[in-house]
């Protein structure tokens, strides 16, 4: 079971089909849940893929179009339900707050145990920084209304080489002690962590929802190891991408390929596609490393590879605060 994983709850744009709830879309990420988009139903979506509302940690909204935001009510009332006590972080753009707030109090329920924090966001950016080592941040993407794509990663760390402190005879406690202070006298030599680390990049998530064409979403799915992105049109369709400010699936792959992304998965579809196949060979025409989201499937992040370009050094202790595989 991996630790870091994405529950897709709902994957249809506009209006829910029989086979596709409205958005959803749950990034798990060790102990920490982060919903994004919670489209009408998403709280019973939860129930049938197994994951319960009382881990929500962040809720990341959009746009505040019906599709990716009318199940929100409903998560908040249910986090009241199980009564999670725990804040609660509400990123959505800023001209929004008046609908945020609609959605907030949409009924009479008991909540005063609940502590939801608004986070309205105004700029691109790193919005807010969960402990111990995660932070989400906005950029801006070509949407009416205003709409923000989101960015979750965690910091890059360093991963020890077992050759180099073996080399350097280093070993047991010391090993320890060079990681804690960065820095170990040994033969009256100076050692520094770096001498016997290499970097390791941080994994990350990207979401880009509801956007036209621009640049704005491949910079904020720069080396993503996982990108979740928009593709509501095939390309038979892409006058009304472009009409509407959507993607087609040939779109998202090109934000794939041009991010340098580990692994594409396609969400976000017009109801006219009960099969979404073309708009899988279409991405994957122009980025082969691409998946279709289906209601209630489980998408892994992308482990790191041991060795590749991206990410060179054999296995160690990482130095960071960083985690997971
Ligand atoms: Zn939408």
């Amino acid at each position: 079971v991996s630790a870091r994983e994405l529950v897709v709850l709902g994957t249809a744009s506009q209006a829910p089909t029989r086979y596709r709830n409205h958005n959803g879309y749950l990034l798990r990420w060790d102990g920490t849940d982060i919903l994004f988009d919670p489209g009408e139903g998403t709280q019973r979506q939860m129930l049938w893929a197994g994951v319960t509302a009382s881990r929500i940690r962040v809720i990341c909204i959009t746009h505040f179009h019906g599709d990716h935001c009318l199940g929100l009510p409903g998560v908040l009332q249910r986090l009241a339900l199980d009564g999670v006590t725990h804040p609660v972080d509400v990123l959505f753009p800023a001209s929004g707050l008046p609908f945020f707030e609609r959605l907030r109090h949409a009924s009479v329920f008991r909540d005063d145990g609940l502590d939801i924090r608004p986070v309205p966001v105004h700029s691109d950016g790193p919005v807010i920084r969960i402990e111990p080592s995660l932070t989400i941040s906005a950029r801006r993407l070509d949407h009416e209304p205003e709409t923000f794509g989101w960015r979750v990663e965690e910091p890059s760390s360093r991963r020890m080489l077992p050759d180099r402190l073996a080399e350097l005879g280093i070993e047991g406690p010391a090993v320890g002690q060079l990681i804690r202070d960065g820095i170990l006298d040994i033969d009256s030599r100076r050692i520094s962590v770096d001498d016997v680390s290499s970097p390791r990049r941080g994994q990350s998530t990207a979401f880009v929802m509801d956007t036209g064409v621009c640049q704005a979403a491949t910079d904020l799915a720069g080396d993503v190891y996982l990108l979740v992105c928009e593709s509501t049109f095939a390309s038979s369709e892409q006058a009304l991408a472009r009409r509407w400010r959507h993607l087609t699936a040939a779109d998202a792959g090109n934000v794939a390929r041009d991010a340098g992304a580990r692994l594409l998965v396609l969400a976000h579809f017009s109801q006219r596609y009960p099969d979404v196949t073309r708009l899988v060979e279409e991405a994957a025409a122009v980025f082969p490393s691409v998946v279709a989201a289906a209601d209630l499937e489980r998408v892994a992040v992308p482990a790191r590879q041991k060795g590749s370009e991206r990410d060179r050094g054999p296995d160690g202790i990482g130095t960071g605060t960083a985690s997971g595989t």
